[in-house]
């Protein structure tokens, strides 16, 4: 694809840094739920301004923008270290996944308060025996008058304890071949009969939780893409998952390396072989995902819809990612991982990222397979 942007391209990306100088987002205060409602405040800030979701259409809150401008608007997000809004899973999964498999009715209801952060999203997918092979999912919806009756666990549940509506993917044909049996639906949080329980991570967080869901009830309505049908409307999620953030994370992954650059610069380090080595390794590293991304791009604006090559960008961001930590405590010693250190936190946060949105194995059996095209491994 052409990488030079266009004359309007370039006039979209001035005009949102014309808007993110005007409206800086500040400094994210101390402790989990204050950090959390800095960035809900944030995300409204971005919807009142139309920069909430740029390429979802306009009667929706978006800006109606070219996928190129998209990529342009994380970029510029990420090079001013803006905080990631708090619907960060409505914004890139929820809106997405509606937008081509729900009603008219279902877009007009939950489309807006998506991008306003007035309704939050976290994804139920993963169970405690069901995680990259999600199609063994044992949550189960069993039909009761206009209402579903659902009842199963589902775990690792990020941002649960905010979130109004929950992704939820469950079985409601017990004798369907396992992929065929399943159906997605949009759980209201806000029952007795959903428990949230909240999960304490490495980085001493509770980022997620588990979910204990004893005869929740859903009504017909809130089905998404019909009944026996969430096995393809789950791909949707997980393809946005994978693509969509792509863009910000490698511009946040080149700020990160610039700054560990400057910390050994700083420290006379350049000129040892293996400090200069390792970081022009992290460099290389970086702009082959940056042009990957692009790639994945021209297939969403070939097809409409992420492909697989987003599995490609998720799996080389979060192993650059990992070894961007590391090198930052290879290189600056002892100092790195002092608690107020951001790279201390990077280190134990990175650890998650080859297992969230598909663990690298599971991402290269998906390259290897729908990429690649080889031969599929059973
Ligand atoms: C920070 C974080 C946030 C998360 N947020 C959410 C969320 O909001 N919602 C949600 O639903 N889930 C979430 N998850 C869960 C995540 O999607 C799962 O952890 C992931 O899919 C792996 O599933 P699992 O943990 O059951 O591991 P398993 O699937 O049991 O995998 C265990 C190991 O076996 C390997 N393996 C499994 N199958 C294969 C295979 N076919 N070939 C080769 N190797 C294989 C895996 O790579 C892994 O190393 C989150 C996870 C993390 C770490």
């Amino acid at each position: 694809m052409d990488l030079t942007f266009s004359t309007s391209e370039l006039a979209f990306r001035d005009e949102f840094r014309a808007w993110l100088e005007a409206n800086p987002a500040g400094q994210s205060p101390e402790g989990e739920d204050a950090a959390y409602a800095f960035r809900t405040q944030w995300q409204r800030r971005l919807y009142e301004g139309g920069w909430a979701a740029v390429h979802w259409p306009r009667q929706f809150g978006g800006r109606d923008a070219t996928l190129v401008e998209a990529a342009i608007f994380y970029e510029e997000l990420a090079r001013v270290r803006a905080p990631i809004p708090a619907n960060v899973l409505g914004i890139l999964l929820g809106g997405p996944t509606l937008m081509l498999w729900g009603t008219e009715e279902q877009k007009d209801r939950y489309l807006i308060p998506i991008l306003s952060a007035e309704e939050i999203w976290c994804q139920g997918f993963s169970e405690p025996d069901a995680g990259s092979d999600l199609a063994a999912l044992k949550t189960k919806a069993v039909k009761d008058g206009d209402d579903w009756i659902v009842t199963g666990q589902k775990v690792w549940t990020s941002g649960a304890q905010y979130s109004k509506w929950c992704m939820l993917v469950a079985r409601t044909d017990q004798d369907a071949a396992k992929h065929k049996g399943l159906t997605y639906f949009l759980l209201d949080m806000e029952q007795e009969e959903v428990q949230v329980r909240p999960l304490r991570q490495i980085t001493g967080e509770s980022e997620f939780n588990e979910l204990f869901i004893e005869g929740a009830r859903i009504p017909d309505e809130n089905v998404i893409g019909g009944v026996g049908n969430g096995w393809k409307v789950a791909l949707t999620t997980l393809m946005n998952e994978r693509a969509g953030l792509a863009f910000g994370l490698q511009v946040a992954l080149k700020i990160g390396l610039d700054k560990l650059t400057e910390q050994a610069s700083a420290r006379g380090l350049m000129d040892d072989p293996a400090v200069a080595d390792k970081l022009g390794e992290l460099h290389l590293k970086c702009e082959i995902l940056r042009l990957t991304a692009y790639r994945g791009l021209s297939t969403t604006m070939k097809y409409g819809q992420p492909g697989p090559e987003g599995s490609l960008t998720k799996w080389m961001w979060s192993e650059t990612n990992q070894q961007l930590a590391q090198a930052a405590v290879d290189i600056l010693g002892p100092e790195a991982l002092l608690s107020d250190s951001p790279w201390a936190y990077g280190l134990l946060r990175s650890r998650g990222n080859t297992i969230e949105g598909g663990t690298t194995e599971v991402l290269k059996n998906i390259v290897a397979e729908r990429v690649l095209g080889l031969p599929r491994m059973r």
